[in-house]
């Protein structure tokens, strides 16, 4: 059913909702949150709520630090926790505006619409996008604060009904599914403690909207049940990291673009250009999906996380993976990306490379059949296989060198993701961890 503002009066009204929270996200892909009382829902919904943006990451520019939020009607959400006196909080995703009422650049949401308009222009009507966001959940210490303590011991799939992690995953299943979310898919996953829920494939812009949802309910479900939940790519070194699948593939005249009964692969055309142009631009994606020094541990052989930039069907090892799918999901499989990513920013940089490879029309190499991890270097070398960054510092370069990536971000948002990640890499080369006390300490 279609939202409206008078919908949304009558279930404020209805679901004693008395607070309302605008949504939006900053460059860093953090979730941010302006809370008004009831009162204020005419202004609200009149995008009339201003606030300061001087002091959020990426928007920085003090002297046009007003700004003002546009709710997005479609992303209306009544929150599923009540308080003690039945209140209840509404929730509204917002875009940034200027106060002179133009869609302020900077924010990751606005950009995502504005390179989505490039590829409505070339014919297609929707970038559509699943996501498997992997995360850890671990014990809360004494203090309420996380330990790397696990809840469990069990392993990929496994039937454990009985635990504190399996008891949550389900709990954020039902949250989830009572704020309209269709859950697919919820599993064990191979690290100790480790989780993952699937909800159902959309379009790019409301798929990013829920992921960030997603996020939020998965963290405070845990708590609820004395558990802490984490998206950081590699939390335990020598466990399974947490990866953020990226299933993509277009719509046009109505059906899936990167099908083709004929091709060998199921893909069409279409598809293969822009799995060429995913495959081309990686090493600059790989720093919008892979945004965290932590990022770069997860990106090692071993664990079902890609290191090369390659494709291939079955195989979990490269790059992209071409799933087995009928004419409704065959897709691109992109693996690289974690849960540390901007949505609204990897969907872009993702869209961009891959209409880009449309344009230019060019075949991808060759699918690898075989584990990538296990190939001879000289063979990698034969094949084209070039590795993804291996630090975020790589990562950032380039991101540097690449323009259809920078041009997926914009002028505004480039500048300031390269700021906020050269400021992260610095401070971390200036850090002394505890693997280098225990290693140099006798010198
Ligand atoms: N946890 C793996 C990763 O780091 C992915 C496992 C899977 O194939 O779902 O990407
Ligand atoms: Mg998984
Ligand atoms: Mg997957």
């Amino acid at each position: 059913k279609e939202i409206t503002a008078d919908s949304i009066r009558k279930e404020v009204e209805a679901k004693n909702v008395r607070f309302l929270r605008l949504a939006f996200t900053d460059v860093n892909g953090t979730l941010k949150n302006v809370e008004v009382p009831k009162s204020q829902l005419d202004k609200v919904l009149d995008n009339e709520i201003r606030f300061d943006g001087s002091s959020i990451d990426g928007f920085v520019r003090i002297e046009e630090s007003d700004m003002v939020l546009y709710p997005d009607l479609s992303t209306w959400m009544v929150l599923p926790w009540v308080d003690e006196t039945g209140a209840r909080i509404g929730r509204l995703t917002c875009s940034v505006h200027k106060t002179n009422g133009e869609p302020f650049e900077g924010d990751p949401r606005n950009n995502l619409k504005r390179v989505l308009k490039k590829m409505t222009d070339m014919g297609f009507e929707a970038f559509n996008i699943g996501f498997e966001a992997e995360f850890h959940l671990f014990k809360l210490g004494e203090d309420g604060d996380w330990t790397t303590k696990v809840p469990d011991h069990a392993s990929y799939f496994d039937m454990t009904s009985d635990d504190e992690g399996a008891r949550c995953r389900r709990d954020i299943v039902e949250t989830l599914e009572s704020i309209g979310f269709e859950v697919e898919a919820a599993h064990h996953e191979v690290g100790e403690g480790q989780q993952e829920i699937d909800f159902k494939f959309d379009d790019a812009l409301t798929t990013a909207d829920r992921v960030q949802t997603f996020k939020m309910i998965v963290r405070e479900t845990a708590r609820k049940h004395g558990l802490f939940a984490t998206f950081m790519p590699k939390p335990l070194e020598g466990k399974a990291g947490n990866g953020m699948h990226t299933n993509m593939s277009l719509m046009k005249n109505g059906k899936n673009a990167f099908y083709d009964a004929n091709n060998e692969y199921h893909l069409s055309a279409d598809a293969r250009y822009f799995l060429n142009g995913i495959l081309t631009h990686a090493r600059a994606i790989t720093a919008i999906g892979n945004p965290t020094v932590n990022s770069y541990k997860r990106l090692i052989p071993g664990y079902e996380a890609p290191v090369y930039i390659s494709w291939a069907r079955k195989n979990r090892s490269p790059l992209v993976r071409i799933p087995d799918a009928d004419e409704v999901t065959t897709r691109l499989e992109m693996r690289s990306a974690d849960p540390t990513a901007n949505p609204y920013l990897l969907l872009a940089a993702a869209l961009n490379a891959g209409l880009e490879g449309i344009k230019r029309g060019e075949e991808p190499m060759a699918p690898i059949t075989s584990n990538v991890f296990e190939m001879p270097e000289a063979k990698r070398a034969e094949l084209g296989i070039k590795p993804l960054p291996s630090t975020l510092h790589n990562a950032i370069k380039a991101f540097k060198a690449d323009d259809v990536i920078k041009d997926a971000l914009g002028e505004h948002l480039s500048a300031s993701f390269i700021e906020s990640k050269e400021l992260e890499w610095s401070q971390y080369t200036q850090s002394v961890s505890d693997w280098e006390r225990s290693k140099y300490m006798g010198y």
